[in-house]
């Protein structure tokens, strides 16, 4: 999604500014008291922000310096969406890196350990080396991109494909995988897992991400909420 709002007005759409600041409380983002002036008054400018002015998120309440949610959205990949650094709350649809690539699902009759009775969906990504985007942390350097394609396993039954579904609203985001380090191999500039959780093995548990895991399902659902993906997404 091209997002062509100013960070101001991003801001401001998912905070409403308090007249009072509440008096011995901290900005979590800084750590200054909220009486004073956003720390992040020398590295951020705003005609439009001031750095005094405290403000408040709209669902989970949490109160920040509004210079300082505007420094913390500038340093992102200023996607539209803002999330709260104190419980995580996301504002807006968050949206990650992953480089380009291709999404492929198939089905196959065998079931997983774990989920006998029931097919096997497979999920196929793949993802070629290229060149960092103004996105990423290395904008203009390669990187690679190991093992792909990588194949990833999901029981088909009800809750596998309500999984599959949030997957492909992930993947749409660009948040199945991101550019860093691997912390597997060590090497950065190179395409990575991102902190949703794949089954990688069918008929066995070598890397422990195989089958049986009687958790899976409920813990990658856990996961894609995180990132703001859940069933509210599938019926829209
Ligand atoms: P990483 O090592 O930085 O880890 C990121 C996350 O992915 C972590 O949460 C980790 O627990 C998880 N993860 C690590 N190994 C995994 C695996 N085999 N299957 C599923 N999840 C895994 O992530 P990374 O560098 O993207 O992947 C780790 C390594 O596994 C890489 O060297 C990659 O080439 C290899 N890999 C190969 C295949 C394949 O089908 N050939 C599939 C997946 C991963
Ligand atoms: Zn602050
Ligand atoms: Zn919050």
């Amino acid at each position: 999604a091209v997002n062509l709002s100013e960070p101001e007005e991003v801001v401001r759409k998912y905070s409403e500014e308090l007249k009072m600041p509440p008096a011995d409380e901290d900005c979590n983002i800084c750590m200054e008291k909220l009486t004073s002036s956003s720390g992040y008054n020398d590295v951020c400018e705003s005609k439009a922000i001031k750095p005094e002015a405290v403000g408040t998120l709209t669902q989970c309440k949490h109160t920040f310096h509004l210079l300082c949610m505007l420094a913390m959205y500038s340093n992102g990949n200023k996607d539209g969406s803002l999330q709260c650094p104190s419980c995580k709350t996301i504002y807006g649809e968050k949206t990650g890196t992953q480089p380009k690539g291709k999404m492929e699902v198939s089905k196959y009759p065998e079931s997983l350990p774990g989920h006998e009775g029931y097919g096997t969906i497979l999920i196929v990504y793949n993802i070629n080396r290229g060149i960092q985007g103004p996105e990423h942390p290395n904008p203009g350097s390669p990187y690679t991109a190991r093992g792909f394609p990588r194949y990833c396993y999901l029981p088909d039954n009800e809750m596998g494909r309500k999984v599959l579904e949030l997957l492909k609203v992930a993947w749409n985001r660009r948040l199945i995988f991101t550019i860093g380090t691997s912390s597997t191999t060590g090497e950065s500039n190179t395409v990575v897992w991102n902190e949703i959780h794949h089954k990688t093995e069918m008929n066995s548990n070598h890397s422990g991400h195989g089958y049986p895991d009687p958790n899976y399902l409920d813990n990658v659902l856990a996961e894609l909420a995180a990132q703001g993906v859940t069933e509210d997404c599938l019926r829209q």
